[in-house]
């Protein structure tokens, strides 16, 4: 038994798990009928049914921390996954370059020879373990997918160029990495040029709270040239140290759900989505809802344009089948049956509709104020 999900809401409630769900998403929160949910959700949920409804969950609260407790002893359902990787750091500082030798230098076996980069995201196999990146989508992506909510990264590599130090979009970066409270791994890169100074550098990020190990601090500094190929696989084994400590976790038995990295419309194969698969596995026919659009998965591929069955979580996968484009940030989750996806798919569809036109009624009254 997993912890308390919409069904066992449903059977308290004396309500179908399918308006469980909807009522769910009404209130922003998108999950499918077994996931499990978290207190504050029940407690939000149970307030939105009013009194009566509350009364019953609230008999129930012992019950979920039964719920929770199983969930505790449920943890042999969760198996380790690979780390998500973001590379930032100011332009021109070596972001693409670093992103592109470790493509090449570490592509999965069986993929060598034919490496044509599909997606925004790829995996790399090091020491017979997987690590994904992201292509760094611009902080400006970034900020915004985390303003909707994607918590997408694990880890944040800092690419600091050694001989030009800390610059606005460095300091940008760390503050993005804060807030998403990832840790910070900097990569003080180009030290083969003659002006590099990494020391530099480093007690400039120290005024930032990135303190390296040997100066009294924990933040991992690796020294790295992405041009020349220096200390890049020391990099990785720091990506996978910091990764083993974090112990991250996921369940791949249940059904996929993750977060959008990147969507647009293709002209032959229609809405084309990039999507991390953060929970369960996806499979081809899944039906799925993203964001507020909805359908099946026709086609996934992998990083490399090769078609796949099935992808298991912190796999990045572009897949087709969906109504519309989504947007980057936007969270997906498969459902057990078509008609449920699509009518939660149509049902946030609507509700998007209907915020958009409260925000700009909102925004012409406001100018109506200003005007009086
Ligand atoms: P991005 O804007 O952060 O993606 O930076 P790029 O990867 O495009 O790199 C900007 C420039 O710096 C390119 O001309 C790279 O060849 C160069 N570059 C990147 N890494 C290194 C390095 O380790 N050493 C040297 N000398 N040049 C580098
Ligand atoms: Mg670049």
């Amino acid at each position: 038994t997993e912890g308390m999900n919409a069904q066992d809401l449903a059977k308290i409630l004396h309500r179908s798990a399918a308006e469980i769900v909807k009522k769910l998403f009404m209130l922003g929160v998108m999950v499918n009928q077994n996931q499990s949910l978290d207190k504050d959700t029940i407690e939000i949920l149970a307030a939105d049914y009013g009194i009566e409804a509350k009364e019953k969950v609230q008999e129930d609260i012992a019950d979920l921390d039964k719920f929770f407790d199983d969930e505790q002893k449920n943890q042999e359902h969760m198996v380790p996954r690979p780390p998500v990787v973001t590379v930032m750091g100011h332009v021109d500082h070596g972001k693409t370059t670093l992103l592109d030798k470790i493509r090449h230098s570490h592509v999965t076996a069986h993929e060598a020879g034919g490496i044509t980069q599909a997606i925004g995201a790829y995996q790399v196999r090091y020491n017979d373990q997987l690590i994904t990146f992201l292509d760094t989508p611009g902080h400006a992506a970034f900020s915004e997918m985390r303003a909707r909510g994607a918590n997408i990264t694990d880890i944040t590599v800092l690419v600091v160029a050694a001989d030009d130090g800390v610059m606005p979009q460095t300091i940008e970066a760390i503050n993005h990495a804060k807030a998403a409270k990832t840790p910070i791994i900097v990569a003080v890169n180009k030290i083969d040029k003659p002006g590099a100074n990494p020391d530099h550098v480093t007690e400039q990020l120290t005024e930032y709270g990135l303190v390296p190990e040997d100066w009294g601090g924990d933040t991992i500094f690796v020294k790295i040239s992405a041009k020349f190929d220096k200390n890049i696989d020391e990099l990785l084994d720091m990506i996978l140290l910091q990764a083993e400590m974090m112990e991250l976790k996921a369940n791949p038995e249940q059904r996929a759900a993750g977060s959008v990295v990147e969507a647009r419309l293709d002209q032959g194969r229609g809405p084309v989505a990039t999507l991390l698969v953060q929970q369960g596995t996806m499979h081809v026919g899944d039906p799925i809802v993203v964001g507020n659009t909805f359908g099946r998965v026709r086609t996934m591929n992998n990083e490399n344009g090769r078609k796949i069955k099935k992808a298991t979580p912190s796999t990045p996968v572009e897949i087709t089948g969906l109504n519309d484009v989504p947007q980057a940030g936007d969270r997906f989750v498969v459902f057990e049956d078509e008609k449920t996806a699509r009518a939660a798919g149509e049902e946030r569809a609507k509700r998007a509709q209907e915020e958009e036109r409260a925000r700009t009624s909102h925004v012409t009254l406001d100018n109506l104020f200003d005007t009086m």
